[in-house]
């Protein structure tokens, strides 16, 4: 076994420890008196919620976490028999079936009531439906954050100041009422200065995709690279610990000259780099990477992994600057940016990682990503001079997922890119590039 081997084993078992640990703490939670918070990863204030000792629950993760386990069909089978209509969120009608089948976690423990539902607004109507939902299932206090769009491509001072304003007269009290403790501002800097180191690490992970092979995949491998960081871990100290740790291993991984695991083995010949806009398909993971990694194609850049944070542009959590900083990260999240914004970090990734081809994942259930995805693919098409692949699925709902279907197109787009290398060499980007 190589050291690479070792290291990687280290990482996905810090993560695995870290996830069984926090689903057993909100298991107990009824009984420890231990505070939860639901909240959403787009925008998602941990550093707040746990400087107040409460724990974050993300209903998305339990969506996508029942996806992955095959669970979903039945949860949105339960949804619909209440009544949610088949074109509702697949995200939504998962947790809603999972609370109405018992509201068993992805680690097989119950998850408690959440004694907050913190609802940060980044740009999609159905999370504030979702919490209408449950604020009528539970019955608890609800707060509303709401995130300016960014309507012009970048956070306006009175946007800032709007939610800073929100976040010290609303947000603040509520998590003080409901936890009984009184702001700490100095636990809140601590925690902000661990998301920092964490968001440094997670970037030069996320960047070792510009060597030559890549040693990560930056979409599908990525998913459980940016965990803990979108989720209830950042800021914290086993987050960062875990960052170090997978920082470490991918550095180990990329003097190796390592391609990623993928599920058709270690991916060092490397085909086709590939730059993905969209969310994974949970329900059939694997063989959707699978499809890709047949064929040698690896992904290089995604905006998937930046729905949680658009770090590698810069960003990163200020100490200094507590209230603004949490404010400035809402506002930056990639479905809080508009199209144009989209199109050019999407065209930026082509080619500062030398992408051979980009390729649209759409998913029905998304509006907030799926909206003007096929105008996104023209423009990036023409800020690139490459050809874009378009295919659809969808997030947790098995029957929108045509295996045949998307197999097909893949291998369609892989021979294009393929004949477009015969006719301009091996660096085909380069040279058909405007
Ligand atoms: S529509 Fe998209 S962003 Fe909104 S809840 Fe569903 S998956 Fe999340």
């Amino acid at each position: 076994m190589s050291g690479a081997v070792l290291q990687k084993d280290r990482s996905m078992l810090l993560q695995k420890e870290m996830l069984a640990a926090h689903y057993q703490r909100l298991a107990e939670a009824p009984e420890t008196g231990e505070k939860v918070v639901y909240t959403f990863v787009p925008g998602n204030l941990t550093e707040l919620i746990r400087a107040f000792g409460a724990l974050p629950v993300l209903p998305e993760i339990n969506a996508l976490q029942s996806g992955m386990r095959g669970k979903s069909a039945g949860y949105i089978a339960e949804a619909e028999r209440a009544g949610h209509s088949e074109d509702v969120c697949s995200y939504v009608k998962c947790d809603l079936g999972m609370a109405r089948s018992g509201n068993i976690g992805p680690t097989g423990t119950r998850l408690p009531k959440p004694d907050l539902l913190l609802l940060s607004y980044t740009g999609c109507y159905t999370f504030m439906k979702w919490f209408e939902l449950l604020r009528e299932e539970y019955g608890c206090e609800t707060v509303f954050l709401h995130i300016p769009y960014q309507g012009d491509g970048r956070i306006e001072p009175d946007h800032r100041a709007y939610v800073t304003k929100q976040v010290k007269e609303k947000v603040i009290p509520a998590l003080e009422r409901i936890t009984g403790r009184t702001y700490d501002e100095d636990l809140l800097k601590e925690n902000l200065r661990r998301s920092r180191e964490t968001e440094d690490d997670l970037v030069k992970v996320l960047q070792s995709a510009k060597q030559k092979p890549s040693p990560i995949d930056a979409f599908f491998g990525a998913v459980f690279y940016v965990g803990p960081i979108f989720s209830a871990f950042r800021g914290t100290p086993e987050g960062a610990a875990y960052y170090r740790s997978l920082r470490e291993e991918i550095e180990e991984r990329a003097a190796a000259g390592l391609g990623p695991d993928t599920p058709s083995g270690t991916l060092t010949d490397q085909r086709y780099r590939l730059v993905v806009e969209g969310t994974p398909n949970w329900t059939h993971f694997r063989d959707f990477w699978k499809m890709f990694s047949d064929e040698g194609a690896v992904a290089v850049a995604s905006t998937y992994s930046k729905v949680g944070g658009t770090y590698d542009f810069g960003f990163r959590h200020d100490p200094d600057d507590p209230l603004g900083t949490m404010a400035d990260y809402c506002g930056g999240c990639y479905t809080n940016l508009n199209l144009p914004s989209r199109a050019d970090m999407l065209a930026a990734y082509v080619r500062e990682y030398q992408a051979d081809g980009f390729l649209v994942h759409s998913v029905k259930s998304c509006n907030s990503f799926s909206a003007g995805q096929l105008a996104l693919l023209r423009e990036v098409e023409k800020k690139t001079g490459l050809p874009g692949a378009f295919i659809e699925s969808d997030l947790v709902d098995p029957r929108y997922f045509s295996a045949a279907n998307v197999k097909n197109r893949l291998e369609s787009y892989f021979q294009m890119l393929e004949a477009r290398r015969r006719v301009h060499g091996s660096s085909a980007l380069n040279e058909a590039a405007p």
